[in-house]
């Protein structure tokens, strides 16, 4: 029930002692460590996340890792709608910004540096398609696009996109 939304669990006895060891520093082990921290009452520094690789993010990495250098294995998309990674970005503080989340500072950087998608419309073995600024989707074939996302893989056999 909504109301009951932000109603924490009792802080378990002990639970300072308690240690955790996590194996895996992506984006799912990086939300265990916040959810054991904030629901579980775990304090972060009882907390070890192990990770084969010397850059945490796992599949979601992104870092400097050098003058001028920058590792990010791929793009991200990040919606509106992804209710979850917002409830976890909303408890985490800003490394950078004090007194913001994760979830504003993101918002933050989005309104100042907007991210431009056009790039992906190319051309010609990677030419920026030059049409790309008028492209649009009409509604009828947005519709279509949406019923195939959401077609059983069986039904798709076959298929061809024009
Ligand atoms: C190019 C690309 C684009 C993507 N785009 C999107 C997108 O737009 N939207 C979206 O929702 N998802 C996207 N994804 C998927 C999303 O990034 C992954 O689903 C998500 O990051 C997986 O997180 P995870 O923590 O489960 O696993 P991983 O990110 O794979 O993390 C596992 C971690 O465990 C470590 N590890 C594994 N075994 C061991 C071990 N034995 N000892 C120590 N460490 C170990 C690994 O090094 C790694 O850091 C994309 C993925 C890629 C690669």
């Amino acid at each position: 029930m909504k109301q009951f939304d932000n109603v924490r669990a009792h802080k378990p006895e002990g639970i300072e002692e308690r240690k955790a060891y996590i194996v895996g520093g992506g984006i799912a082990g990086l939300a265990a460590a916040v959810f054991l921290i904030d629901d579980c009452y775990v304090p972060g520094e009882n907390i070890t996340i192990y990770d084969q690789l010397p850059v945490f993010g796992g599949s979601m990495d992104a870092a400097k890792i050098g003058e001028g250098q920058y590792t990010d294995r791929g793009e991200r998309e990040l919606e509106p709608y992804m209710e979850c990674l917002w409830y976890l970005c909303n408890k985490v503080p800003s490394l950078y910004t004090p007194g913001r989340t994760i979830t504003e500072e993101t918002v933050d950087v989005n309104k100042e540096d907007r991210i431009d998608a056009k790039a992906r419309l190319l051309v010609n073995r990677g030419q920026l398609w030059e049409g790309a600024n008028k492209f649009k989707m009409s509604p009828k074939f947005s519709r279509k696009m949406m019923d195939m996302i959401a077609m059983p893989e069986q039904k798709l056999d076959g298929m061809s996109i024009e």
